[in-house]
């Protein structure tokens, strides 16, 4: 119902960059190649999202919107093989809850799906075109939830989050091109041709890309691979120290002072490495439903790949330095 479709939209949709992660997490999931993102104003007047994913039929989109709507998994025993980025089945209700919502989608078979949502209510329905792919926007954000909206910082910080979430998506998906918009001037593009190198160089710079050392290193229970910048050059915040796990961006503090630790001595005390550690593990070793923004896991083996960041990274400088 609507109430809970709003409470739900407090814990999912934060501000605009939460609409954005989870729209091209969408985007990700259908097997998108390509995923455009069109902002006006920080994305608090418009967010537009197209992608050429896989597309839904007439029932499946209006279904999309039903709470706890999900085709990623179907029972409990599916939520410890996560593959995808999406499964609780929250995003779409959540943020049609809380906006003007039109969403025009096709598997390319046949004529497409138009929806029109304000407030979460259905309000119209037609057919649109045949193209393969789906193509959301998402208007006045807020405009029901006058507290929420009322708390939205600037322009500049939302555009920050936003930033923050096109950098996070494309350094986990190197295959996918990315293409970002504010009020129609360009502010983000990578290529998609899968070189995670070259979607360094786009967000930090080829300075910084040039200083980059490749990693890699396989067990039995993980396979690691990424790039970790000379020590030479480093930031003062942990927010240039990325990690990836099949495919999703994480936060966890423990596994950053393993990293730490493979630098060893070489860094300046309190300082940061700017790393992409891309990890890839069989689904049940983590836990990714420990909060709905997805943003956090628990590892099973934890002590294991903490050993395999470290001794990598520390051998990674050891052939660096000979
Ligand atoms: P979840 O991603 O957790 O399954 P969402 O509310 O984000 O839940 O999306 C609900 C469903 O809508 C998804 O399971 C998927 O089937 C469908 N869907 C959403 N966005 C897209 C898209 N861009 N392309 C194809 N299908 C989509
Ligand atoms: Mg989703």
């Amino acid at each position: 119902d609507h109430l809970s479709n709003k409470i739900a939209a407090g814990e999912v949709v934060e501000r605009p960059a939460s609409v954005v992660k989870e729209l091209v997490e969408n985007s990700i999931d259908a097997g998108a190649a390509w995923v455009n993102v069109e902002l006006l104003e920080a994305g608090l007047e418009r967010i537009r999202i197209t992608d050429n994913g896989a597309g839904m039929d007439q029932e499946d989109c209006e279904r999309a919107f039903y709470r706890h709507a999900t085709s990623k998994i179907s029972n409990e025993n599916d939520l410890f093989h996560v593959r995808t980025l999406g499964f609780r089945g929250e995003a779409l209700a959540s943020i049609a809850a809380v906006s003007r919502l039109t969403i025009q989608t096709s598997t390319g078979n046949e004529a497409g799906t138009k929806l029109d949502l304000e407030g979460g209510k259905l309000v119209n329905e037609s057919k649109s075109d045949a193209r393969q792919g789906t193509d959301i926007t998402v208007e006045e954000l807020f405009f029901n939830t006058p507290a929420r909206l009322k708390y939205m910082k600037t322009i500049h910080t939302e555009l920050g989050h936003i930033t923050d979430v096109m950098n996070r998506m494309a350094l986990a998906h190197p295959e996918v091109k990315f293409t970002c918009t504010h009020n129609e001037k360009q502010i983000f593009q990578t290529n998609g041709r899968g070189d995670l190198l070259q979607v360094v160089a786009n967000i930090y710079g080829v300075n910084v890309a040039r200083k980059m050392v490749p990693i890699e290193a396989e067990t039995l229970d993980f396979k690691v691979k990424g790039y970790v910048a000379k020590p030479e050059i480093y930031r003062a915040s942990r927010n240039y120290m990325s990690t990836i796990v099949n495919g999703r961006f994480i936060r966890h503090i423990p596994l950053n002072k393993a990293v730490l630790q493979g630098y060893h001595t070489l860094l300046p005390i309190g300082k940061s490495p700017i790393v992409v550690l891309n990890i890839e593990m069989d689904p049940i070793l983590v836990d990714v439903n420990v909060h709905p923004s997805k943003l956090e896991v628990r590892f099973s083996k934890e002590k294991e790949l903490f050993e395999v960041l470290e001794e990598t990274i520390r051998r990674a400088f050891r052939k660096e330095t000979l």
